[in-house]
C-alpha cells in the first residue's frame, strides 16, 4: 500500500509501499512535512467523526455496523486514520507547510514535484484503483503539483536532496504483501507465522490486518472475522464472554460443528441493534497451541440462513497450517543495483531477476522509462 498518514498526537505513518517510491530524503522530508501540517493544523480532528462512518461503511452493508464495529473493535483511531479524507483546501494548506518545513529542515522542497509525477504514474497503471491509500486520501491534480511548483524559489536548488543515503536505507526493504503475514491462495487463507490456514467463501473479499483478518461477501451483506488472543479459559465461557461483550446480544443456541484435530464450540446468537434490524451471529471458538482463534460471523437476521453455511464451512475448514511449501514464502525484497551504464533499465530488470509483470512498476519506482539508460553508477531500484 502506497501511503502516508498522520494520527492526533503527532505521529505520523508512512508505509513501506511509500518508502519504495521514494528516491531521496528530500522526497521523505516533504510528505513527512505534509503530514505534520494535516496535525499541525488541526485537519484529522475535524475529520474524524465523518470518517469513522465511512470506514465501517467501507467494509460491510450499513445494516451490520454496529456489530460489525463492537466485534472489530473499530471504537480505536488507528485503523480508521487510513481512509481519511482531507477537502481540496486542507492539502493546499498542508502542502504549503510540507514545503516550508523541508526547506526550513534544510531539503530542497522541489522533489515533491518529482514524487507527485511517479505518484500519478503509479495511479494511472492501476487504473485508479489499487491505490487505496495516498492517491484517494491526497487527490493529486495537476493544480495541486501547479501550486507546489509556484511556491518554489531559485535557493531551493542549494538545499540537500540526499539520494544516495536514503536508497541505502531502503535496500532490503520488504516490498508488496509479506505473506508471512498471511496471504490468499486458491481460495484459502494462509498464515505462515502463525501456522493456520482456512478456506475462503468463494467470491468474498479479504482484509488482512496485524489484529485480525475481516472477510465480507461480494454483497457486502455478511463479514466474517477472524481474531486470536491467549487464554487458558474455557472455550464455551470464552465464546459466551465475546459474546456479552456485544450490545443486544441473546444466546439462540449451540451448533455441535466438529473441526478435525482441534477442541472447538460454535455458538449462535441474535444481536438486537440500536439503530438497523436484528443481525444473526455465529461465534467459533478454536483452540490450537496456546491461542483461541475466534471466528465471528454475522449478517441480518433476513440474510442469515443464505450465509450460513458458508460461515461454517469456512470455521470447520480452519487447520494447523505444516506444509513447508506455504511455510516458507519468501517475501519479496526491493534492491539495489548500480548501472554500468551500457544495459537499459529493462536489461537491468531482466538480468536481475525482476519478475516481468513487475517492470513497469519497476520503473516507475525508479521514475524512468523501461527503455532509457541509467547513467554508470546510478543506484538502480530492483524488486526480488
Ligand atoms: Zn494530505
Amino acid at each position: 500500500m502506497v501511503n502516508a498518514f498522520a494520527v492526533p498526537g503527532g505521529y505520523v505513518y508512512v508505509t513501506r509501499g511509500i518508502l519504495a517510491l521514494m528516491g531521496s530524503e528530500a522526497e521523505l522530508a516533504v510528505v513527512l512535512g505534509h503530514e505534520l501540517g494535516h496535525v499541525n493544523a488541526r485537519h484529522s480532528i475535524r475529520r474524524m467523526s465523518e470518517m469513522m462512518l465511512a470506514q465501517i461503511g467501507l467494509i460491510v452493508g450499513s445494516a451490520l455496523s454496529e456489530t460489525f464495529a463492537q466485534v472489530a473493535g473499530l471504537a480505536g483511531v488507528g485503523v480508521q486514520l487510513l481512509f481519511l479524507k482531507y477537502s481540496r483546501d486542507d492539502e493546499r494548506q498542508a502542502d504549503a507547510l510540507g514545503v516550508e518545513y523541508a526547506r526550513k529542515g534544510v531539503y530542497n522542497p522541489g522533489e515533491m514535484v518529482a514524487f507527485f509525477g511517479s505518484l500519478q504514474k503509479l495511479g494511472d497503471l492501476s487504473g485508479g484503483h489499487a491505490l487505496p491509500g495516498f492517491l484517494s486520501t491526497h487527490p493529486l491534480t495537476s493544480q495541486r503539483i501547479e501550486k507546489v511548483k509556484q511556491m518554489l524559489t531559485a535557493s531551493d536548488q542549494t538545499l540537500e536532496v540526499k539520494e544516495r543515503p536514503y536508497l541505502m536505507r531502503v535496500d532490503g526493504l520488504i516490498y508488496g504483501d509479506d505473506p508471512r503475514q498471511g496471504f490468499v491462495e486458491a481460495g484459502r487463507f494462509y498464515h505462515p507465522e502463525m501456522a493456520f490456514t482456512f478456506s475462503i467463501p468463494k467470491g468474498w473479499k479479504v482484509i488482512n490486518t496485524p489484529a485480525q483478518v475481516v472477510l465480507s461477501s461480494p454483497d457486502e451483506k455478511a463479514a466474517l472475522v477472524l481474531q486470536a488472543e491467549k487464554t487458558t479459559e474455557d472455550l464455551s465461557a470464552y465464546a459466551r464472554k465475546k459474546a456479552d461483550q456485544i450490545q443486544g446480544s441473546q444466546f439462540v443456541g449451540d451448533d455441535n460443528l466438529k473441526i478435525p484435530g482441534l477442541a472447538s464450540v460454535h455458538q449462535v446468537y441474535k444481536v438486537n441493534q440500536q439503530q438497523g434490524g436484528a443481525i444473526g451471529l455465529r461465534l467459533s471458538a478454536i483452540r490450537k497451541g496456546e491461542l483461541v482463534y475466534t471466528f465471528s460471523a454475522m449478517a441480518g437476521s433476513s440474510d442469515f440462513s443464505r450465509f450460513n453455511e458458508e460461515f461454517r464451512g469456512s470455521a470447520q475448514s480452519f487447520a494447523h497450517l505444516s506444509d513447508p511449501a506455504y511455510l516458507n514464502r519468501r517475501p519479496r525484497e526491493l534492491r539495489l543495483i548500480e548501472a554500468n551504464g551500457r544495459q537499459t533499465l529493462q536489461e537491468i530488470f531482466s538480468s536481475s531477476g525482476v519478475s516481468k509483470d513487475l517492470w513497469p512498476s519497476v520503473a516507475i519506482l525508479n521514475g524512468m522509462e523501461l527503455g532509457a539508460k541509467p547513467p554508470q553508477g546510478q543506484l538502480v531500484k530492483v524488486v526480488r
